[in-house]
């Protein structure tokens, strides 16, 4: 997966440049300046003990503490996760959050293990990154196959180790933890958000829309179903099985009742397309809510939307932007489209700071409006200095970062 870290930091040095910075703020800012690499062993449910690889990675501080989710998954890797961190500093510039990014993963598969194995890895993975993770340090949140249940460990393994409630600690928690109304569906409802935005100016009415989602987990089940009950057709989606196509539109409800805690569903019926069918469909709004690379140099030329909206980090390869940006499709890039979940992680921070907790009508209605001006800021960028939506995204994103780093008298 080195290509993402490669492709990320391409684009961050045209960026720096675009505004001005020279080769030090480029040499900053295009590597993670803290990665911890430990190994947790853990005991399972037979015994024996297994010792997991995990990595925290942070990119730079010097707006703030950093923050960005965990994830568990087989196919982590050490560049993957510093490419990650570096993302969400991105995410958390348009957002205009005060927060540099980070990121974390640990080598697993939790399809693989039971609950109690799941949780003693969650506390081994806090104690191994006690050092350098806290509330005004860096923030840890959910990623892919990681959940509320999992913040709720950590979170209560660290205030154990420092010896007093941190709920401030991570975010993505349940409710009576100190979780905020509305994280769970922040990350598709921002999305969402970008859609209507992307719509309105290819002048497709909603209902006229007709969507495919790419992955079935958190962000790409709630969109559908937000999609769904807006009047939007969802004509396709997919998990890792396989994908369902219906050029009428799919029973959303339905799969979503038959969806299991992993996102599995196609599964269950009999007549599937696969992942590269489902991304060629004849559709307006393609997302692409999965993993890293799915939209490639090969079938780049032969996507049918008009507006792809990433919900996923690092869906899209280098060379296959520049392919969309050529071919007119207008691209909300993923460190706009997906940063709803970091958006509403800030909300539940604050409101664990302050111990005062805000209700779901409040959080829906500032998460709206960040999104809307983060939008604006990446459109506006793209329209005056005539870069492409990526180049335009990374550079609102970096812009608040270089500045601050400047202010600090670090380069
Ligand atoms: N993992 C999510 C992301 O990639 C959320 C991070 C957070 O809430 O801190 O944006």
């Amino acid at each position: 997966m080195s290509d993402v870290l490669h492709a990320t930091q391409v684009v961050i040095e045209q960026a720096l440049k675009r505004l001005g910075y020279g080769q030090d703020m480029i040499d900053l800012l295009k590597e993670p300046m803290r990665l911890l690499t430990v190994r947790i062993p853990v005991r399972m449910d037979d015994g024996s003990t297994v010792v997991f690889t995990g990595y925290r990675s942070q990119h730079n501080d010097s707006v703030g503490p950093t923050k960005g989710g965990v994830r568990f998954h087989p196919g982590v890797t050490e560049t993957e996760v510093k490419a990650l961190s570096i993302w969400m500093s991105l995410k958390c510039g348009i957002a205009d959050l005060p927060y540099g990014g980070g990121k974390g993963g640990v080598i697993c598969d939790p399809r693989k293990m039971s609950f109690r194995e799941l949780e003693r890895l969650s506390r081994g993975y806090v104690r191994a990154v006690s050092q350098i993770v806290g509330p005004t340090k860096d923030i840890p949140a959910p990623d892919v196959m990681t959940n509320s249940q999992i913040m709720a460990w950590m979170m209560d393994e660290y205030s154990h180790i420092r010896e007093f409630d941190s709920p401030g600690f991570i975010t993505g928690k349940p409710i009576v933890l100190g979780g905020s109304k509305g994280r769970e569906t922040a990350t598709a409802r921002g999305v969402v958000i970008m859609i209507y935005e992307a719509l309105k100016i290819k002048n497709i009415p909603i209902q006229d829309a007709r969507i495919v989602i790419q992955g079935f987990g958190n962000a790409g089940s709630f969109l559908a179903k937000f999609m769904y009950e807006a009047g939007a057709r969802v004509i396709g989606i997919s998990d890792v099985n396989g994908a369902l196509y219906n050029k009428d539109g799919l029973d959303i409800p339905h799969l979503l009742d038959r969806r299991d805690s992993f996102g599995n569903v196609t599964n269950l019926f009999p007549k599937t397309i696969s992942n590269d069918e489902l991304l060629e469909l004849d559709c307006d709004v393609l997302v692409p809510a999965a993993i890293e690379n799915q939209i490639t140099e090969e079938n780049a030329p032969n996507i049918k939307a008009s507006i792809i909206v990433e919900a996923a980090n690092g869906p899209t390869t280098l060379e296959a932007t520049k392919i969309i940006s050529e071919r007119g499709i207008l691209l909300i890039p993923d460190v706009l489209a997906s940063a709803g979940g970091v958006i509403v992680s800030y909300f539940e921070w604050v409101q664990n700071n302050q111990g005062y907790y805000w209700g779901e009508e409040e959080i829906d209605e500032k998460l709206r409006i960040m999104m809307i001006r983060g939008f604006e800021n990446v459109y506006e960028i793209h329209r005056t200095r005539k870069v492409d939506m990526r180049l335009a995204a990374y550079m609102s994103g970096v812009r608040k970062m270089a500045e601050a780093v400047r202010y600090r008298g670090w380069v």
